[in-house]
């Protein structure tokens, strides 16, 4: 949970991630994004597939050179060209959970040895018997047996997989994780035992966490604040109280509206949204969600929204709100 402290970890500043194709062709994934992440704090960011919400991830986690924008981590600005020094620094401090760690596990390398290589590459310990020692220990507290150590990936369940991405995360001592769609590949009940995971986690390392999801009932269980990307922008967030006790921007309604209710008495009033998002590459004019809003009006389809604070803390761009 997030603590007191006013210096943000994370601070991200009008990120743009663009990626050209070709001349003419140029995907604004990310466009000029700004957020903060306070130490301890989970940091929910959601939003359809598209929306640009990984690339703010692997951005930040520096897997892309942010094409504008300043990324300040602890105090460091890290947007630019990084020395060897700080490169290092980062690679032990930022760790990423992936939606398949199965993906990102050689079959071939051991579950143990693949979590001693960063270890011992980042000096997170001295020798291979110390390196299994600690991750032995780290497997136990991930709720595996230290025997997974000498065993390989194609051995375990989804969950276990998910255990083990979550160990290796955690095996550089970092301080902040990007969990990207980190339980969305998972059955319900075992995506309920890595959000637990993950929050007991958060609280015995004081860990700081950025938590993409597409689902807004998963961000839920773990967010302290909340952002919703629409098509490379952040068109609202706050904290998560205020984001699901008064949600404002049309699209946000809409994502809270597809949540299942586990009461047959309560009738759904499901906002369906027409068609798909547009391309990135060729974005809607003035206010980019205004081809699939209900609310939409003349000048949506002219001039972008800006951001305005309704509540204290609890921001949205829309012209709804427009004095
Ligand atoms: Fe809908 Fe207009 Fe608000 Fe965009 S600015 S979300 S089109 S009402």
């Amino acid at each position: 949970m997030a603590t007191q402290s006013t210096t943000p970890l994370l601070k991200v500043e009008g990120l743009k991630q663009y990626f050209r194709v070709n001349k003419n062709f140029t995907v604004k994934a990310v466009d000029d994004v700004s957020f903060e992440i306070y130490p301890g704090e989970t940091y929910g960011l959601v939003g359809e597939s598209g929306s640009g919400k990984s690339t703010i991830g692997r951005s930040i986690i520096r897997l892309y050179d942010p094409t504008a924008g300043k990324i300040t981590f602890d105090g460091q600005d890290i947007s630019g060209r990084l020395t060897h020094a700080q490169n290092n620094t980062l690679r032990t401090q930022m760790q990423m959970i992936f939606q398949d760690p199965y993906a990102s596990l050689n079959p071939k390398i051991k579950i143990g040895n693949a979590i001693a290589e960063p270890m011992l590459l980042h000096g997170q310990a001295s020798s291979y018997a110390e390196a299994k020692e600690k991750i032995q220990h780290l497997l136990e507290v991930v709720g595996l047996q230290p025997a997974v150590f000498d065993r390989y990936p194609h051995e375990f369940s989804g969950g276990q997989r998910q255990r083990i991405g979550i160990s290796r995360a955690l095996a550089t001592k970092p301080k902040f994780v990007v969990c990207d769609e980190a339980v969305s590949a998972l059955d319900v009940s075992i995506q309920a035992q890595i959000i637990n995971l993950l929050n007991e986690l958060q609280d015995k390392y004081k860990l700081t966490y950025l938590f993409i999801s597409h689902d807004l009932s998963v961000v839920e269980h773990i967010s302290d604040t909340v952002g919703v990307m629409y098509l490379g922008n952040l068109v609202e967030y706050g904290a998560k109280e205020d984001i699901f006790r008064n949600p404002l921007h049309p699209y946000t309604k809409a994502l809270f509206s597809a949540i299942p209710i586990p009461d047959p008495k309560v009738k759904m009033n499901r906002i369906v949204l027409e068609g798909s998002i547009p391309s990135p590459a060729n974005p809607p004019k003035g206010c980019k969600f205004h081809t699939r809003c209900a609310n939409c009006m003349a000048c949506c389809k002219e001039e972008a929204p800006v951001q305005r604070e309704i509540e204290p803390g609890h921001f949205v761009c829309c012209h709804l709100y427009d004095k």
